[in-house]
């Protein structure tokens, strides 16, 4: 008859029998899991990449006008705080008019959100 004591005392003589196999096999898992693990966030990390690079090559080629507005303000400065409520978390930069790429207004994240809502449009 197997109690579990007995269970218990042969799985510790197995275990102590086969200690050095069972702590390879550990190993062995562990270090394929390891690997299958790091293969699996790089194979994520590049086709994350890619799929990142896509969608911003695709705002690209149906947004020119915008991607060249956004890539000349990037380098405008911002104001140390938002010009409509003064905050100076989370600062924005926002176009009071998109035929002048250059000229700018900071704006905190919410002021900017409410500014795009009050006029109905999108935030670019
Ligand atoms: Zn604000
Ligand atoms: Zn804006």
């Amino acid at each position: 008859m197997w109690d579990k004591q007995i269970a218990k005392e042969y799985n510790h003589t197995y275990y102590l029998k086969n200690r050095e196999k069972l702590l390879e096999r550990q190993r062995q898992w562990y270090w394929n899991n390891q690997k299958r693990k790091i293969e699996y966030d790089r194979r994520y990390a590049k086709e994350h990449r890619e799929a990142q690079r896509a969608a911003s090559e695709r705002y690209r080629q149906r947004n020119p006008r915008m991607d060249k507005i956004h890539r000349l303000a990037r380098h405008s400065f911002l104001m140390p705080n938002c010009q409509l409520c003064s905050s100076t978390l989370r600062l924005v930069r926002h176009h009071p008019d998109y035929s002048k790429p250059l000229e700018i207004i900071t704006l905190c994240q919410s002021c900017h959100r409410s500014i795009h809502n009050f006029k109905k449009e999108a935030i670019p």
